[in-house]
């Protein structure tokens, strides 16, 4: 079997971490998740960049606050990581979340953001980091969706400009897809996920998220502008 061919690459701002990809990405060609997790998720890498002096790239879709993150789904199966495995940090948006998102501790770029919990066939890389493997340039959606308006703050899901798709969760024509992802390891017992030992521990890949300690605090929502979740707040006043 020759090996194959990527056709795009995830890389971080200085270009430790790459991960190839193969063929097209899963599901629609990219989304901008405006929900409060994500974009006070981006908020954090960033204001980790500045603080540290670092030049990362950015998850946010737009320049203005509260604005989304631009992220492009792969199925496992169409990524390998070749370079910074270990480069990779976990982070969570709170103390009992089961989702540990990453960033790359060389450079402070926001890199797998959605991992196995709710995709355990599929990770969300920062779209931002995405370039054809042809020709360098970034990868462009043919279709981007804005999603998650349920969870978006008011004034930046109000900023998105008219005739662009929006969605108050995901598009109803994706939910057959993502359920068949997720359940099909369940029916179809022989086709579960290949964990590589290797990949056993690393951060956005199969990591444990309970052996994630880098937790997000309400002040990096309140900072990013957004609305700080629930269970934040108890995990405070339970301390
Ligand atoms: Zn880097
Ligand atoms: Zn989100």
């Amino acid at each position: 079997m020759s090996a194959r061919e990527p056709s795009y690459f995830a890389k971080c701002a200085c270009g430790k971490f790459c991960a190839e990809l193969y063929g097209e990405p899963f599901l629609m060609g990219g989304a901008n998740c405006y929900c409060n997790d994500c974009v006070a998720a981006c908020y954090y890498c960033d204001d980790k960049a500045r603080k540290e002096g670092k030049t990362n790239i950015s998850m946010r879709c737009a320049d203005y606050q509260g604005a989304g993150a631009a992220i492009s789904c792969w199925l496992l199966d169409n990524l390998r990581i070749t370079s910074g495995k270990d480069q990779l940090r976990g982070f969570k948006m709170s103390a009992k979340s089961p989702l540990c998102r990453t960033y790359t501790a060389c450079c402070c770029t926001p890199m797998i953001y959605i991992g196995q919990k709710f995709a355990p066939r599929w990770r969300a890389f920062n779209l931002n980091c995405v370039t054809r493997a042809s020709d360098g340039q970034p990868l462009k959606p043919t279709e981007m969706s804005n999603v998650m308006g349920d969870f978006a703050l008011k004034e930046a899901w109000d900023q998105i400009p008219a005739g662009q798709p929006k969605y108050k969760m995901i598009p109803w024509g994706l939910f057959p897809k993502v359920l068949a992802v997720i359940f099909l390891p369940f029916l179809f017992p022989g086709s579960t996920v290949k964990v590589l030992e290797e990949d056993r521990a690393v951060p956005g890949m199969f990591i444990d998220a309970a052996m994630v300690t880098e937790v997000v605090s309400a002040e990096t929502y309140v900072a990013a502008g957004v609305r700080v979740p629930k269970a934040l707040l108890e995990d405070k006043k339970g301390k």
